[in-house]
């Protein structure tokens, strides 16, 4: 039984925000990047940036202060010589380069404090790396040191990473980038909450991946919390409780229960096909983030992998990864899943997707900036090397080249003469590879779902990501828990969007998948089914579910209800007409919980 440790916060307090990552976690709350603070590399709204510099002006100000009181407390005779040490880097703290560099970051990058203070040191290392004279170059471990001081200062004292938990705890954080998210210690980290995000934002597709209990959205939870506050957070319902009384406790570990109850029973469909009552089959893959995830893809009976998000193979690290590191990736990669597929999307950075390491230029509208492909084709030199690391490792395995955002035909020509050069250029090297690789794209855009058969044309398929497609075609943000509940995937618009892009791909004689998390709710199979997908991606961890759906319910039924919700006009009455007819229909899936 958990203690008690929060008086001020009420016994039961009930919180509700949005269940991204299925699971329940009962624990202790370790309180991260407290109330907006200590978020390394992230950007910030414009409102926050004087926030920004005056918490940067308190980190100068606190490690100045720290450093007088070292001085004051230096007694010694012997060490009286070293003071000197302390007034330098009491001078360095005063460095224009540092403070105003550091504001500029700041204020014209729109960068939190820690990742402004983070270039502004790299610059100076650079610098300092530079200098040939051996004496000053060693000068550098001063502003190591000082840079040091002033980003604990930053994140306040005692800031652990997510990877140096050491005890088993619910995270409570303002914010997880996906960054922050990649490093959490899956042994210790039993579960996560966080003020912002939105269902499809990237924080909860990887809390999926990871398969951690989950729930986001939450508003103001980081700053009610205290470390050690005892917590449940039940991500099927996408509800919190802090500080639960005996009778609370109890009750949700029944549920805890019988959700890995039900987990375990799942396990049974794993090595059977994903098939209808009326012989209609259904390839289920697995949307991957990390190679990591390969053995849960395997787990849990994916065939093959159908998303791998390349873009986090160049997270948390200083350097782009080289042609021969992604090479070796993907190569081991499909080795892994000989004779499945494994679907490669080429570079979606922008959006959600911040990855600090590439340098994206400061745009008003990043989700609608130079993101994705369009990053790519002007990067040529990094697509290139991409292309050739995917074309190589296409001679060891079943690989398919999809690429992202893409909004009509002059951009998908433009991808495809570039395959034409990459390919061309591996075969005068007499470097092996894969001549006939599929080449696809991700339908996302609204202007790719109206042309869908110019492109259907072009490509050898198509896979739907609902993801980016709802938030474009219902101008909702994605990660904007302010509007999630306009982000509606059974939204008539969407319903007619993923119909159009169906029905030219049908027409063409190509395959249409789906790869956003929309293919990853049971609930929808039907409909999906009904609209004739033959290949659905999304997590692993999910694939069980919809695979007991897909095997209990006949093509029929779902031509029967698409049939229905095709008349309807709002969301709202799709979602209940779908809700009350697969509950009706199959009451041991959609029914009310047994407990
Ligand atoms: C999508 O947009 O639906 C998708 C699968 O891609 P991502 O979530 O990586 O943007
Ligand atoms: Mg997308």
């Amino acid at each position: 039984m958990m203690d008690s440790v929060n008086s001020n916060i009420p016994a039961d307090t009930f919180l509700v925000g949005l269940g991204v990552s299925p699971g329940i976690s009962i624990g202790e709350s370790f309180v991260y990047n407290r109330a907006r603070r200590g978020i390394v590399d992230r950007r910030v709204p414009t409102q926050q940036i004087p926030e920004e510099v005056e918490r940067f002006r308190r980190a100068l100000e606190d490690s100045r202060n720290q450093l007088r009181e070292l001085k004051a407390g230096v007694t010694s005779a012997r060490l009286r010589d070293h003071v000197y040490i302390i007034d330098t880097h009491l001078l360095i703290l005063e460095d224009e380069m540092l403070v105003d560099g550091t504001i500029e970051h700041i204020e014209q990058h729109r960068l939190n404090a820690e990742s402004a203070l983070k270039r502004t040191l790299d610059k100076f290392r650079e610098f300092f790396d530079s200098i040939e004279d051996e004496y000053l170059r060693d000068r550098r471990s001063d502003i190591d040191s000082i840079g040091e001081r002033l980003m604990r200062n930053l994140l306040g004292e005692g800031q652990k990473n997510l990877n140096e938990i050491e005890r088993k705890a619910v995270v409570v954080a303002h914010q997880l980038s996906p960054a922050d998210t990649m490093q959490i210690n899956r042994e210790m980290v039993t579960g996560f909450v966080t003020d912002v995000g939105g269902r499809t934002s990237h924080t909860a597709i990887l809390a999926r991946s990871l398969e951690i209990p989950a729930v986001i959205g939450l508003e103001n939870v980081s700053a009610l919390v205290r470390p050690g506050t005892p917590i449940i957070i039940d991500g099927n319902a996408g509800t919190v409780i802090l500080n639960p009384s005996p009778e609370t406790f109890k009750e949700y570990l029944a549920k805890k229960q019988a959700f890995e109850y039900l987990e375990k029973e799942l396990e049974s469909y794993r090595d059977l096909p994903a098939e209808t009552a009326d012989g209609h089959v259904v390839a289920l893959r697995g949307n991957i983030e990390l190679t990591q995830e390969i053995p849960a893809v395997i787990a849990h009976g994916g065939e093959g992998v159908g998303l791998f998000r390349t873009e986090f193979l160049f997270l948390n690290r200083s350097e782009p990864p080289s042609e021969e590191e992604q090479f070796k990736v993907y190569r081991d990669m499909v080795q892994k899943m000989i004779p499945a597929p494994v679907t490669i999307r080429t570079l979606d950075v922008g959006g959600d997707k911040f990855v600090p390491e590439i340098n994206l230029t400061d745009e008003a509208n990043p989700a609608m900036g130079l993101r994705a492909v369009r990053f790519s084709l002007k990067e040529r030199r990094l697509f290139k090397q991409q292309l050739r690391a995917i074309l190589r490792a296409s001679a060891f395995g079943c690989i398919r080249i999809m690429f992202p955002m893409i909004s009509g035909v002059a951009e998908m020509r433009q991808c495809r003469a570039l395959v034409d050069e990459v390919c061309g250029e591996l075969l005068r090297e007499n470097q092996p590879f894969d001549e006939d690789v599929e080449i696809g794209i991700m339908v996302e855009t609204p202007s790719a779902a109206l042309v869908a058969d110019l492109l259907a044309e072009e490509v050898d398929f198509f896979s739907i990501g609902t993801n980016d497609l709802i938030q474009y075609c219902l101008a909702v943000d994605r990660g904007n828990e302010h509007v999630a509940y306009l982000y509606e995937p059974l939204h008539p618009a969407i319903l007619r969007a993923v119909k159009l892009v169906c029905d030219a791909g049908r027409r063409a004689g190509i395959r249409v998948g789906m790869c956003g998390e929309m293919a990853a709710e049971p609930l929808y199979s039907p409909i999906l089914l009904g609209l004739g997908f033959t290949e659905l991606s999304m997590n692993a961890a999910c694939i069980p579910r919809v695979k007991r759906v897909i095997r209990q319910i006949s093509r029929q039924d779902g031509i029967d209800v698409l049939e229905q919700l095709l008349k309807l006009p709002t969301a709202q009455e799709v979602n209940r007409f779908v809700e009350e007819n697969m509950a009706r229909r199959f009451p041991d899936i959609f029914g009310p919980p047994a407990i």
